[in-house]
Order: structure tokens, then sequence, then C-alpha cells
């Protein structure tokens, strides 16, 4: 049985065409570090890295590639932005459909006094603005925000944040965990002032490399949160408060870099707006089958639209985890089960603590791998 790989929410599989091959060019052919070397691999390695930071300006709409921070991922950018502006007394608003990455360093932070209210969001997970609006106080310093739920797949509308954000002269963390490369993301028309970026997920690149994008007064404003050697002005002790220097010390993962830089050159050739489009074909074929399924739950936004292909399915009276397990050995069809990281999200869709089963579709899903998935669903369902 060829396994039917439907767990892109949690990271993509394939990756990108040349994603490998660059990443064996670096360790096989290059091997030199960046920023520490004036030989000439030394100098392609600093090429590569100028060229990733590049691309991302491009498909995120950024002028400054200087901006464009080379991260460990998207958690790493959040805890970067996070831990990098707040201070105490200062209050941070975020959406009820969260996920861990901004909730646990939120948590750590009330110890130092930093608050934090809840946006409310519909049945489905999409935020009421209004509300948003209510909750700002005096000391709100940060909106932080998931572009589009890892559970429910509602995506929010940024535009519209960013809008109340700059009103009220508010910071804008957009987490771009799932639509950075599944959907497009105009930092400047959005009015976001951080993007947090996985390069596994929708930029189809390999685990351990991401980046964050930020704006140049947010960029100027943040302290960096780990400091070390940056190969530049090493005859000072003190972090060099230059971009991208301030926030990238110590030696980069190299092989991450080269892998991404391929994977997202590959992106931008197609277009972000390419892979919308199949995405949400794929997600009309899935929803349109779901409909003549009776027991079965579905969490999450039953419009194709303004949703990205993540399906979080709730089979009632039946255990979830066996429903996945199932999955797996009956059918060969990879899904995620649980909480996925999220119980405030689950929380608002009514699936806490129990969780649901998430199918979720990317890079090389079919409509052959849609309709099995159906089938099993089907079938499962009716037991
Ligand atoms: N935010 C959301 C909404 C996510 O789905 C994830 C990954 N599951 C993250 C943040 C964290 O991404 P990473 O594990 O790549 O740092």
């Amino acid at each position: 049985m060829t396994p039917i790989y439907l767990d892109h929410a949690a990271t993509s599989f394939p990756k990108a065409p040349g994603t490998t091959e660059a990443m064996v060019h670096y360790l096989t052919q290059v091997g030199a570090s960046v920023n520490r070397g004036v030989y000439h691999s030394a100098q392609q390695a600093g090429l590569v890295c100028l060229s990733l930071r590049e691309t991302l300006c491009e498909l995120f709409h950024h002028d400054d590639p200087t901006c464009c921070l080379l991260t460990p991922g998207a958690t790493w950018g959040i805890n970067l932005v996070l831990r990098g502006l707040l201070k105490t007394g200062d209050h941070v608003l975020v959406s009820s459909m969260e996920h861990n990455a901004v909730m646990r360093p939120l948590r750590q932070l009330e110890a130092f006094g930093i608050t934090f209210d809840r946006i409310p969001c519909d049945g489905d997970g999409y935020l009421d603005l209004s509300a948003m609006e209510r909750l700002i106080r005096p000391n709100t310093r940060l909106v932080a925000i998931s572009h589009s739920s890892n559970v429910s797949g509602a995506v929010q509308d940024a535009a519209a944040i960013g809008r109340i954000c700059r009103a009220h002269g508010v910071y804008f963390l957009l987490d771009g965990a799932q639509t950075g490369g599944h959907w497009p993301i105009d930092m400047q028309a959005m009015g976001i002032s951080a993007l947090a970026l996985p390069g596994h997920k929708g930029l189809l690149g390999p685990q351990g490399i991401g980046a964050l994008l930020l704006s140049r007064s947010l960029a100027e404003t943040l302290s960096p949160v780990v400091t070390g050697g940056t190969g530049s002005a090493s005859h000072t002790e003190y972090q060099p408060d230059y971009l991208p220097d301030k926030f990238e010390p110590g030696t980069p993962n190299l092989p991450g870099i080269y892998g991404l830089e391929a994977a997202v050159r590959f992106v931008a050739s197609r277009g972000i707006e390419a892979f919308r489009k199949e995405e949400q074909e794929l997600s009309r074929r899935f929803l349109d089958g779901l409909k003549d399924i009776d027991r079965i739950h579905l969490a999450g936004p039953w419009d194709h639209r303004d949703r990205t292909a993540v399906f979080s399915l709730d089979f009632p009276g039946q255990d979830n985890a066996e429903i996945a397990w199932r999955l797996e050995t009956e059918f060969g069809i990879l899904t995620r089960c649980g909480l996925h990281c999220a119980p405030s999200a689950h929380k608002t869709l009514g699936t806490f603590p129990h969780g649901t089963v998430r199918f979720s579709f990317g890079f090389g899903t079919t409509e052959h791998h849609i309709d099995s998935a159906l089938e099993a669903i089907r079938i499962l369902s009716s037991d």
C-alpha cells in the first residue's frame, strides 16, 4: 500500500524539486560558513543567504532584505518578537484560535507582568473584528494572530486586522505558519509588522529553517533575545545593532538555508496564487464529498474560499485516535489526530478535549488522494 500523505499542516512532503540537491551540494561541495571567511566558497554561501532573503521579500512584499531574518522556524520568530518587544505592563491581543507557539511564550511572560486577552472567534474560527477593536487598551503593544488556523483552516482577514492595528499604533505579528506559500501575504498592504514563517510547510523546504520578516520600525525597536558572534564587528563585545546581524548570532543552518533557497525559488517561479488555486480546488472536491457523509462533524468552514486545505473531522461516538490509526493501517492514509498544539482553538470549535482527525492537503496532493480519503471516511464513519 503506497502511503497517502495528508498531513501537510504538520510539514510538507514531498519537498520542492531541487531542495535535496541544494542541501547535498552545500554539504559536499561548499561546506563554508558565512560572514567568517573571505575565500570563494564562503562568499558563495553569503550570496545564497542573500538570495533567500531577497526571494522571501519578493514573495511577501517587503522592500528590505536586511529585515528578513533567517530563523530556525516560526516558533523561533514568534518568540523573538514576543520576548524582544514586551515589557512589564504591556498588553497583547491574540485570537482564540492561537497555536501554543504563541500561547506558551505568552503564558511564560505573564510572570513578568505582561497580560493578554483573547479576541473571540466564531464556531468556524473566524475572528470577531469589532470585538478586537473594543479589546484594545492604551497599553496594548502587540496583536499576535495566526493567519490561518492549523485546526479549522479558517483564514483571517489580515488586511482588516492590520488597518485596526495601524489606527491604534499597535504592532501586528502575523503567524504565517499555515499560510506562507499557501496563501498570498502582502506585508505592506496588510500592515504587518512581523511575519513569522516556517520553511518546512508551505514554502516546501527542509525543517529547522524559517524566516522572520520585520518592518524597519519594529526591527529597530526589538531587543535581540539571543546574542553572540556574528562574524562582523568583532572588535566589540556588544551585539551589533545593524540588520540582520543584530538578530542572527552564531553559525546558521547552512544546509537548511541552501535547501530553503532552492525551495522558495520554486515557489516563486510557480507563484503563491497558483498554489492557492490548486489547493482550493482540492478543498472544494473534499467538501463536496463530505456533504454526502452523515456521521461526521467538520470543525471549520464548509465554504472552500476563505480557508486553507486543513480539515478537522470529529467522528462522534468514535475514538479519533483509533480512526487515525485505522486510516493508516487499513487505507495507508497519514493524518494527525488530537489537539494539534492548539487547545484554545479546539475550545473555540467545541472539540476540546477529545480533539479531531486532521486531513491537510498541499503540494503533491492529487484528486485521487482526496477521493481515497473520502472513501475511507465513508467506511469508517459508518462503523
Ligand atoms: N503556528 C501555527 C499555526 C502552526 O501550525 C505551527 C506548526 N504546527 C507553528 C506556529 C509552529 O511552527 P514551527 O513548528 O515550524 O516552528
